[in-house]
């Protein structure tokens, strides 16, 4: 082998972040900022209390509250077992497999379902056990909590599609069902929007019944999917039997016409549901929240009831829901509490800031960069320019200070570089007469001020 193909193998090999996932770089990052503050201070205004919750829970959570049966939980989770019984679950795997017992699909037998471990794929979950755990039907009703951060589903990258994405969440627990609720949290969302200057905003509302007239209605369906079962495809086809729901959803070219004469929810809604989703909408009305119904939207899970609904924006291509949400009156019971009212959405947070920089005119350029570079020669500037960066920081001021000496020339040149807007200049002159000199890099403008008078200076020209 020679030199140089060893000294090859030996550098060592550079990592990349896993596919699916990213780094998320300033200057964006000041856009996500803005967003999860605005959320933050809007979702205050309508009274609503932040909940931090784990990123990992119990598959069997997950399994029950967002359906064994959903694309979610069998395709697309991050589970393993607890890390405290790992060894014990290799042993139990290397066993099982030595005796050619193990199969796939069965690694609860491995491990008690309570010790798998699964990355959550969305939060309503966590904050429907939150609420249980807690007791929280003890509090006044309803409740209102919100969260925020990261989920994971291993689904096939793409724009607007990732495996760790962040989504912005918001539930209503107890108390009523009353439409003006329902109505409430999504003129909340739409608040959240319109205060971030979101453009091409469209609310699309559905009713999708209860488990009163909804089961007659998906019977129906299934019957009349039968007779075009031929002219659709393999997976709707498929739906037919597990989820004929989901075949509404369906975006192939082919099947839309056909899928346009099958018979919609909103003919066959029971008189509480009928007489529920015209309130919520004459709710909306009453708020001046505009919407467009589509009898299209549906969820496929048996807890969700009543009011479904989803947002979607400019700039994100065919991944252009940003929002998507919904009641779901059964869910908490499911999860071992009180019979409990529910409604609540999520936001797509990458998919908003998506939308947000393709379509605003961001202010993020000028955001993040420094707005003054302290050019200082010396050391006895350099004790002045470390006190002066300390007193501008703490006036809230973004500063820079070289950490080692630089003739001036260049450091104006880094300055203009990092496109700050002033520079100090500290050199011994400046440090013996007191006279310090701001330089204004746009125009070359230089004025001499005392340490004393700087701040203000500064805060007057802002
Ligand atoms: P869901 O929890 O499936 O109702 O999704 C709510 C919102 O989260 C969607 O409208 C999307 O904006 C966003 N979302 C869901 N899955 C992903 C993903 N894999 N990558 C990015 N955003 C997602």
């Amino acid at each position: 082998m020679s030199e140089g193909a060893a000294k090859k193998e030996d550098k060592p090999r550079k990592f990349q972040a896993i596919r699916g996932t990213r780094d998320l770089l300033p200057p964006e990052t000041a856009l996500w900022n803005r967003v999860e503050q605005t959320a933050h201070e809007v979702f205050a205004t309508f009274g609503f209390g932040e909940i931090r919750l784990p990123i990992v829970e119990e598959v069997e959570l997950f399994a029950r509250a967002v359906g064994q049966e959903t694309d979610i939980v069998n395709k697309e989770m991050c589970t393993f077992p607890n890390p405290m019984r790992f060894s014990e679950f290799y042993r139990r795997l290397r066993e099982s497999v030595s005796k050619g017992t193990n199969e796939m699909g069965t690694l609860t037998d491995l491990l008690p379902e309570s010790e798998m471990i699964s990355l959550r794929p969305e939060a309503t979950a966590g904050v429907c056990r939150a609420y249980v755990e807690h007791n929280m039907q003890q509090l006044p009703q309803p409740v209102k909590l919100y969260t925020m951060g990261p989920m994971f589903r291993w689904e096939r990258p793409q724009k607007g599609r990732y495996r760790q994405f962040y989504q912005i969440d918001a539930e209503v627990l107890g108390g009523t069902d009353a439409p003006a609720i329902d109505a409430e949290v999504i003129e909340m969302v739409m608040t959240l929007f319109e205060r971030l200057g979101l453009e091409g905003v469209q609310l699309h509302i559905n009713s999708i019944g209860d488990r009163n007239c909804r089961p007659k209605y998906v019977e129906l369906l299934r019957a009349e999917l039968q007779k075009v079962k031929d002219k659709l495809g393999a997976d709707s086809q498929r739906r037919i039997e597990t989820n004929p729901l989901r075949v509404l959803d369906s975006k192939l070219e082919s099947e839309q016409k056909i899928i346009e004469n099958l018979p919609r929810i909103g003919d066959h809604l029971c008189q509480d549901c009928a007489t529920h989703y015209a309130a919520v909408k004459h709710e909306l009305g009453l708020r001046g929240v505009k919407y467009q119904e589509n009898w299209r939207l549906v969820r496929g899970l048996d807890y969700y009831m009543r009011t479904t609904f989803e947002i979607t924006a400019k700039g994100l291509g065919s991944q252009n829901a940003v929002c998507g949400g919904g009641r779901y009156d059964g869910l908490v019971e499911l999860l071992g509490g009180p019979p409990t009212k529910g409604i609540g959405f999520a936001i797509g947070e990458d998919r908003l800031i998506l939308s947000l920089l393709e379509t605003a005119h961001s202010p993020l350029a000028t955001r993040h960069s420094p707005l003054l570079y302290i050019a200082w020669m010396g050391e006895k500037a350099y004790t002045t320019a470390i006190r002066a960066a300390k007193n501008l920081r703490n006036a809230g001021f973004r500063v820079e200070l070289p950490p080692v000496e630089q003739k001036f020339g260049k450091a104006l040149g880094q300055a203009d570089k990092l496109g700050a807007r002033f520079a100090l200049i500290l050199g011994d002159n400046e440090v013996s007469s007191g006279e310090w000199t701001l330089k204004t890099l746009a125009d070359g403008k230089q004025e001499k001020l005392g340490e004393s008078d700087l701040v203000e200076h500064l805060k007057k020209q802002l």
